[in-house]
């Protein structure tokens, strides 16, 4: 039975496209955006998180790893996920809630029972199901059963995209879907590529494919000040989406929300920071003025 590797599924989500939604996070991301606020969703499999503020280390998680996976030297906690199996037998042992875990494998059928929980609140508020990650797009076979069964059921699905996934994936679930909430992070191919780790000819051509077919199209833009926010990397933008068919646009300012993250990941934190609120405005404005329907948040 096909599997994949989800690290959360929220409930109530109102940020994740028309009413009320049920957010469902899969891990595996074919970038790593200096930015990202969910670090754990970029490897595509379980790992644990470690508090290393809560950590006495009383030894106990290193003395029941099987896999030799996790270990002390001078005072200090180290943790191999390439090793890692995920039993999370370290983390029944840890007496201080200082180990969690980021990933648990899910069928296509444990998935819709969890959203079937939900449907009455969808049919209340116009809302639904939205694929988020990680990126998505990249497990394709999973995705094309779980939206078909959503359909379905009658329920409507949005699919959070950074567009890096093969044109072929995007055609064979474009008719299950009701909105694409496509990220647009750089113009420039050698900032992104510097920036996340890839260039962005796919990303913009799976747009322009998107709009070619008639998708809805939310466009979602991640500003991190002195990265994306003069005003020429925000025209550039705007001429590129001139001619395609866009129904709104979300400025979504960076925040530093992910930051713990990133330290129970032994991961460097990021020195970013968030555009000043009159910044936000101008940029609002530029797309006002271009006639897009835009608004600052999810
Ligand atoms: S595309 Fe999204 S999930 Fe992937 S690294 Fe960038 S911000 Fe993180
Ligand atoms: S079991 Fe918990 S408290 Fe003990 S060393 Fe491991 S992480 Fe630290
Ligand atoms: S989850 Fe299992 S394999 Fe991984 S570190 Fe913990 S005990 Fe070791």
């Amino acid at each position: 039975m096909r599997k994949a590797v989800l690290f959360n599924i929220q409930k109530f989500s109102v940020h994740d496209g028309p009413g009320i939604r049920t957010t469902i996070f899969f891990k595996g991301c074919p970038l790593a955006c200096q930015w990202c606020h969910n670090p754990e969703s970029q490897s595509y499999q379980a790992e644990i998180l470690i508090d290393r503020d809560r950590c006495t280390q009383c030894g106990e998680c290193e003395k029941h790893c099987s896999q030799q996976a996790v270990w002390q030297k001078n005072h200090q906690l180290f943790y191999d996920a390439e090793k890692c199996n995920a039993c999370e037998m370290c983390i029944d042992y840890c007496c201080n809630n200082a180990r969690e875990i980021a990933g648990k494998e899910y069928t296509v059928q444990d998935v819709m029972q969890e959203i079937h929980k939900d449907k009455p609140f969808y049919e209340q508020s116009g809302g639904g199901v939205t694929l988020s990650g990680g990126e998505v797009m990249i497990q394709i076979d999973f995705i094309e059963e779980l939206v078909k069964a959503c359909k379905e059921q009658g329920i409507t699905v949005a699919i959070d995209t950074c567009g890096y996934a093969p044109s072929d994936n995007f055609l064979r679930i474009i008719k299950y879907v009701d909105v694409f909430l496509y990220d647009i992070k750089l113009m420039d191919s050698g900032e992104h590529e510097h920036y996340t780790g890839r260039d962005n000819a796919l990303i913009l051509e799976n747009l322009k494919l998107l709009s070619n077919h008639d998708a809805v199209i939310q466009l979602r833009l991640p500003l991190i000040e002195g990265i994306n926010t003069k005003n020429e990397q925000i025209q550039d933008i705007i001429d590129f989406i001139a001619d395609l068919n866009i129904h709104s646009i979300n400025l979504l300012p960076y925040h530093h929300m992910g930051q713990g993250k990133y330290k129970k990941l032994n991961c460097p934190l990021p020195v970013l920071e968030r555009p000043t609120d009159l910044r936000l405005e101008e940029i609002r404005s530029m797309f006002k003025q271009a006639n897009y329907k835009v608004q600052i948040g999810g």
